[in-house]
């Protein structure tokens, strides 16, 4: 990745004399800003976007030589390729015992024991280097290479990372400045980091950063045409990334779609044909078997249902509608519409909706019933024996006008391990693959489960049962209907008169 440094040792610098920490000094005055930014400021955490190593070598010896020249120790924290060309550099100009005063740390071998980034472990890591300066009071300045590998999520720690940085660079009244590889950091790590940063340094220039605490990116000047060019390519990149991804979301819904019409329409034919044919006379073995077409037939339309209500609510998203909620009446027809599945093995259903749960609310109540579908279905399906729960409570809203339900369906049955709280959320996950709890099903009724609630500004998850089964409550938020009579519901409730 480094460049080839040939050449590097010709200095672009001229010799003068001047005082610094007593005895015969020579002070090296680079074309550079350098010395003025060591010179005029402390407490700051300077950043350094070079694009060039020429320059940057240039840099950090034109830094290490101000700070010596003013007094100061300097500590550089490089690589060994970067160290060997910035001593070198200092050798060829600074001919002084002074020298000693530059004390270089290599990161490599704290990078590869900890491999992944860390923002606390390398504060940590900076702060002992810097313990025994700071103890002695022995004034320091610091220069420090950014080398982790750029991905994504390291980007965030870093810029996380940063931020703390300053404020540490600041209370401890250091000056310090902080490199990064332009070219091998996005752009927006860029932006963001010029907005924690009050300097900043470019190749040629030191400067006022243009986006410090500018909370108007309008107003911002960009200080250097290869970052405005970067961020031109990265959004050029993120419009085409968008428009292929919906393009390949429309096929998907079409491919889904039609699938869905392809498969249901035969299998409907088989089902039918599977009922007419049980109703003629069958020996034993012929009943048997036309059982298990029923059975399978129906467990593959589940399926197909399941992964086109799956792949619906991944793709675009459609607003909801604002319509009345009777919470009550939701409870009701779910619980009706399993009630042969839950009476077929004696199973006890328990429900609870506290009184301030308002009769009816504003939102959509398709996606409520089909939660509490998954989730009771779930109840039955893993329940062989014992009861099942629901409770329905209120909890504030984020705003004035909403409310928030709390839903909790408890069951006696096996339980889920603590270890897969987590994971039955995601698409096609099954405790055991589902084949040894002898359940049918795909795998994605909690993960469709899970958007729709996070669609209605709520929160899924399980709860602990302290006497076995399992507890998964859910959380939604509707608006407040705004008059206290109730439309359309079927509740036996006082009707106002005409
Ligand atoms: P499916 O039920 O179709 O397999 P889900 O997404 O609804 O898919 O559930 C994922 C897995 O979570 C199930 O396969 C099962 O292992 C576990 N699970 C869900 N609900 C319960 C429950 N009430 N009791 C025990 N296990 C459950």
């Amino acid at each position: 990745m480094l460049t080839d440094l040939h050449g590097i040792l010709a200095p672009n610098s001229r010799r003068t004399s001047g005082t610094g920490m007593g005895g015969r000094i020579q002070v090296i005055e680079f074309d550079n800003p350098l010395r003025s930014l060591t010179r005029t400021i402390s407490g700051s955490h300077v950043l350094y976007l070079y694009e060039d190593l020429r320059h940057y070598i240039d840099s950090a010896a034109a830094y290490a030589l101000t700070c010596l020249n003013q007094g100061h120790r300097i500590l550089i924290i490089e690589n060994d390729y970067c160290k060997k060309a910035i001593e070198r550099k200092l050798a060829e100009s600074w001919i002084d015992e002074r020298l000693e005063h530059v004390h270089f740390v290599d990161n490599f071998d704290f990078y590869q024991k900890h491999g992944e980034f860390q923002g606390c472990l390398t504060r940590k890591h900076f702060e002992s280097i810097m313990r025994p300066f700071l103890e002695e009071e022995i004034s320091i300045r610091t220069w420090a290479h950014i080398q982790w590998k750029p991905q994504p999520h390291i980007e965030a720690k870093l810029e996380e990372f940063e931020v703390m940085a300053d404020c540490s660079v600041k209370e401890q009244n250091l000056i310090s400045v902080c490199a990064y590889d332009a070219k091998a950091i996005s752009a927006s790590l860029q932006t963001s980091l010029m907005r924690s940063h009050e300097y900043l340094m470019t190749d040629r220039e030191f400067i006022v950063s243009g986006l410090y605490r500018n909370p108007n990116s309008e107003r911002v000047i960009h200080p250097s045409m290869a970052l405005q060019e970067k961020l031109l390519l990265e959004h050029k990149q993120l419009l085409i990334d968008k428009e292929a991804a919906e393009r390949a979301n429309r096929a998907k819904d079409e491919f889904i779609a039609t699938m869905n019409h392809e498969i249901r329409t035969p299998m409907n034919g088989v089902l039918g044909m599977a009922d007419l044919l049980a109703e003629t006379t069958l020996d034993g073995d012929q009943a048997a078997y036309v059982e298990i077409i029923r059975k399978s037939g129906s467990s593959l339309l589940q399926i197909v249902n399941d992964i086109l209500d799956f792949s619906k609510i991944g793709s675009v998203r459609e607003s909801s509608p604002e319509e009345p909620v009777h919470i009550r009446d939701c409870v009701a027809e779910v619980a009706d519409l399993l009630q042969a599945a839950r009476l077929g093995k004696d199973l006890a259903l328990d429900v609870n909706i506290e009184d301030d749960v308002p009769e009816t609310l504003l939102g959509d109540p398709h996606p409520i019933r089909q939660i509490l579908f998954n989730l009771l279905g779930n109840a039955i399906k893993f329940t062989q024996r014992g009861s099942i729960s629901i409770e329905v409570s209120l909890l504030p809203g984020s705003e004035e006008g909403r409310s928030r339900l709390r839903f909790r369906i408890a069951d006696s049955g096996a339980g889920i391990p603590r270890a897969h709280w987590r994971k039955v959320f995601q698409p096609f996950y099954q405790v055991d693959g589902g084949l040894s709890r002898g359940a049918e099903g795909t795998g994605l009724g909690l993960a469709i489960s899970k958007k729709l609630v996070e669609r209605m500004n709520g929160q899924i998850g399980i709860e602990p049962s302290p006497n076995g089964g399992t507890t998964i409550a859910f959380t939604v938020e509707l608006g407040e209907f705004p008059s206290r009579a109730r439309p359309g519901g079927s509740s036996n409730g006082p009707q106002a008169e005409a």
